[in-house]
């Protein structure tokens, strides 16, 4: 058997007609640009997650720079980070202009340590960019009310956590804003690249709006007798393309089932790896936990790695290595060391397959191969 990360032709298959159906729509509406699906999208996503405002973009790496942007963040700015995390979050942090600084992490979930929040800060400090790793939400009560003590901004980059809650407060409720992605392997994938930032603040909602379509207020666009050429914000052309929010708009109604589905695949997992020397993922006591990645741990990680695909079974590995040890952020001068919670899980971690198109088959045959594999590799 053959058992892959992902299978985007499954997902399309499974909604064919539909998508088709919404391309169509598209192609011969007349409004390649500036259209009405991208609105209804950002409507019905801000509901769905349980916010007033919406504002679509073309990648989680833009949702997080519009954020920035929003917020006023740039040169001679700092921001707080965790190193294991994207690539997006940290070059959405440099091309601001701003410094990405890093905290390590908590051993159990990998998210931010906001035990190390007072010594990261400084007085360029501006935001905390808060990463919901893996779709368990980081340890949010804290890192809120260090934000607010200190005056800082709250950015959640939620790419991986879309459906994740904290003690019932979902992600994306937490940050002044907050940042998801539409690449084809989130919980909500598009065929191809978007992404959308959340806020409940009406400001800064119109500062989003502007920023992602050339500086220009939207409203402008929509209305033939504005006058006037005026640009309000140096913007940028990151706008979500109609196609896409036609195709995603599709796939929102099933959003929820498709994370029950990751979670039903998680916990037969973790109750599988009881019987191995593997670690499965923590889920603390009052989150859910989406799983976008379900990331076992293992001292013998590379070894298991080729062993299960040798058996047919994909494995990825998110973030390894981590950030601050790659080659384009030697600049920041952290060597091997700075964070030695990331780099152990770095080491250990290995991502199995946990998408919505997996199907019990195939669960039980990984499951099978990690009993194999687990008390003696
Ligand atoms: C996917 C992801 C991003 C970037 O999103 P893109 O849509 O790929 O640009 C940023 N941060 C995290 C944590 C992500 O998982």
């Amino acid at each position: 058997m053959q058992v892959p990360m992902y299978n985007h032709t499954a997902r399309f298959a499974a909604l064919q007609n539909d998508l088709e159906a919404a391309l169509r729509r598209v192609l011969l509406s007349g409004k390649p640009d500036w259209g009405p699906e991208v609105p209804a999208l950002e409507a019905e996503f801000a509901k769905w997650v349980g916010i007033a405002h919406a504002v679509g973009c073309n990648s989680g790496t833009a949702a997080l720079r519009l954020a920035l942007l929003a917020l006023g963040i740039g040169a001679g700015d700092e921001v707080i980070t965790a190193p294991n995390t994207d690539a997006g979050t940290v070059s959405a942090i440099h091309h601001v202009g701003a410094k990405p600084v890093f905290v390590d992490v908590e051993p159990d979930t990998l998210n931010l340590d906001p035990k190390g929040l007072s010594e990261a800060i400084t007085p360029r400090t501006k935001a905390i960019m808060v990463v919901h790793l893996y779709g368990h939400p980081a340890n949010m009560l804290p890192i809120e009310a260090f934000a607010r003590q200190r005056g800082l901004f709250l950015i959640e980059d939620a790419c991986l956590a879309l459906g994740a809650s904290v003690r019932g407060r979902p992600v994306g409720l937490w940050g002044d804003i907050a940042c998801f992605s539409f690449a084809s392997t989130k919980h909500l994938g598009g065929f191809g690249s978007g992404g959308i930032c959340v806020t409940k603040d009406p400001e800064l909602y119109e500062r989003l709006l502007g920023y992602v379509g050339y500086g220009q207020p939207r409203a402008r666009v929509y209305d033939p007798k504005a006058s006037g050429q005026d640009l309000h914000y140096v913007g940028v052309n990151e706008r979500l393309d109609e196609l896409q929010a036609a195709m995603l708009r599709v796939q929102l109604p099933y959003l929820q089932s498709w994370i029950q589905a990751r979670q039903q695949h998680a916990a037969a997992y973790t109750q599988a790896l009881a019987q191995t020397s593997f670690e499965p993922p923590a889920v603390r006591q009052g989150y859910v936990h989406t799983f976008r990645n379900y990331v076992m741990q293992t001292d013998n990680r590379d070894q298991v790695q080729q062993r299960l695909a040798q058996a047919g079974v994909a494995t990825t590995l998110a973030y390894v290595p981590p950030i601050h040890l790659q080659p384009a952020y030697a600049f920041l001068h952290l060597p091997k060391g700075s964070f030695p919670v990331t780099e152990r899980s770095a080491q250990r971690l290995l991502c199995l397959p946990v998408s919505p198109q997996l199907s019990v088959e195939q669960r039980n045959y990984v499951i099978e191969q990690l009993l194999a594999i687990g008390g003696q590799a």
